[in-house]
């Protein structure tokens, strides 16, 4: 499509997040909520819907998800109810699910992203409630049956519905992985969204630049990683626009995306959409949260990744970019910690430098985890201690870095075993810069002669002559002083 007819529209996005709060317990039994069971090993009489049976609210739930409230700023009421949302599936044995409706634990909240290096955008939060999960069926295992796996049911969740502020899919991306970010770090979710532990569903809409009203929506299902929800949203928007702009109606619908093909859907329209028949669920009592209890929590939480990066610029000195970059995600803030706390103050923008370019770019490569680094913590301080007392050039460190992710060992033993430690010895470069200038005197007249950038052919020769280990400003200092 032209990008001259894409920039009559506006793109319009809003998320509905679930997140798999990190209980050890369901939402309203003692059933264990660990993954990877053997199917309907972790289902008790509640989450079966047997009848006569009563649910009790786990506190931990709750608690954690007036966290998350506290966290984005939000407005948390003084009484929350639960209701049941009725539908019918194979897979929901009572015939309803417990959710809430009227008066969800966290109201009106927001939330900042950077979509792009120096920009700022504060993205509304309509609503986080608590429900339980659904099982789930299984279609691979029998040939002519479905089986049916309860593990799941009753598992905590919480539905955290945004606004329809966003106007991209790069920005929806943003506000998703800082979402994912903040219950990390509030380590309410252990964000795996493989495991399904955190699931986004994306409402899209266009209209016409210069309208305010609101076009009709489309919400995407089935998106599983951060790229999946980028691309999906993508094809979304032009899907739209191509509709409109041939004479159609986008029709308010749910859609599959199918990561294969790269492309969405229809799995139901509005018409065939269930009336869930809400009402409050006569089994649960209002929960009553005291301003004390909020503050309690308010009080207990952790350093938040907005707080820890205005930390790093001002008492660490890093830029804005680095100390956004090692915040993002609460692995890499940990790593940088540790290696910090073994290092003195001036090695952090060191240790940023490395963990953000070096390292990461290795991670990446490797399809690794920062937490799954063969290069530990205590490693990288030793070989940028290294560098910082000389023993070694930032470009040998670049040979050590290798090695040590290799497995050959610390910083110290490579450079032991490689024999890499840098030649400091005056009189040994010395040496090395006599041989280079006797071997070279054509290149001494030009230099004489005036033509300064011969000095960078003189110090690439002394560097090679020495297998890269002499100090390179010494180097240059004593070379200057020879030619002149
Ligand atoms: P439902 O309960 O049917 O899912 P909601 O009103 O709760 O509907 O909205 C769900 C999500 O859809 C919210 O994140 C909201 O921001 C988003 N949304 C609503 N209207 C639009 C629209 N016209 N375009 C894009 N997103 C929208
Ligand atoms: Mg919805």
């Amino acid at each position: 499509m032209s990008t001259n007819l894409m920039n009559q529209w506006e793109s319009v996005i809003g998320l509905e997040i679930h997140a798999q709060l990190a209980t050890a317990s369901k939402i309203f039994s003692g059933a264990s909520t660990a993954y990877g069971a053997e199917p309907n090993t972790q289902a008790c009489a509640v989450d079966l819907g047997m009848p006569g049976v009563l649910p009790v609210l786990n506190r931990e739930a709750v608690r954690m998800a007036i966290r998350f409230g506290v966290a984005i700023d939000a407005v948390i009421d003084h009484q929350s109810i639960f209701a049941r949302k009725n539908y019918f599936y194979p897979d929901l044995p009572k015939g309803y699910q417990i959710s809430q409706f009227e008066h969800p634990i966290v109201g009106k909240g927001h939330i900042g992203i950077s979509p792009a290096e120096g920009e700022h955008r504060e993205i509304g939060i309509t609503r986080a409630h608590l429900e339980e999960d659904a099982g789930k069926s299984t279609h691979d295992q029998f040939p002519e049956q479905s089986g049916i796996d309860l593990n799941r049911a009753g598992t905590p969740l919480l539905e955290i519905v945004s606004e329809p502020d966003m106007r991209s899919a790069k920005e929806a991306v943003a506000y998703a992985r800082k979402i994912h970010s903040l219950v990390r770090y509030l380590e309410i979710c252990d964000g795996n969204m493989q495991e399904g532990s955190f699931r986004c569903d994306a409402n899209v809409s266009i209209r016409r630049k210069d309208d305010d009203r609101l076009g009709t929506r489309a919400e995407l299902k089935n998106i599983n990683s951060f790229r999946f929800l980028e691309r999906a949203i993508n094809y979304e928007i032009e899907r739209q626009i191509d509709l409109v702009e041939d004479g159609g109606t986008v029709v308010q619908e749910t859609r599959l995306y199918d990561s294969e093909r790269d492309e969405t859907r229809s799995m139901r329209s509005k018409e065939e959409a269930n009336d869930y028949r809400y009402f409050p669920d006569p089994d649960l009592l209002p929960v009553a949260i005291s301003d004390e209890d909020i503050a309690q929590i308010r009080a207990a939480l952790p350093e938040l990744p907005e707080q820890k990066k205005q930390r790093y610029i001002d008492d660490l000195g890093l830029s804005d970019y680095n100390a956004e970059q090692l915040t993002a995600n609460r692995d890499t803030a940990v790593y940088f910690e540790a290696a910090y706390a073994e290092g003195d103050s001036a090695a952090a923008a060191q240790l940023a430098n490395w963990i953000l370019g070096d390292l990461a770019g290795a991670l990446n490569k490797a399809g690794l985890d920062i937490v799954d680094s063969p290069i530990s913590s205590p490693m990288l301080v030793q070989l940028v201690a290294r560098i910082a007392d000389n023993t070694i050039s930032g470009k040998i460190a670049k040979q050590v870095f290798d090695a040590m992710w290799q497995g050959e060992g610390g910083a110290d033993e490579i450079i032991e075993t490689r024999g890499l430690r840098q030649i400091t010895d005056s009189g040994a470069i010395e040496t090395l810069i006599d041989e280079v200038i006797a071997a070279n005197p054509d290149q001494v007249e030009q230099f004489r002669a005036g033509k300064e950038k011969v000095l960078g052919f003189f110090v690439g020769q002394v560097m090679n002559q020495s297998r890269g280990k002499a100090n390179p400003g010494q180097v240059n200092t004593i070379l200057r002083d020879k030619l002149k």
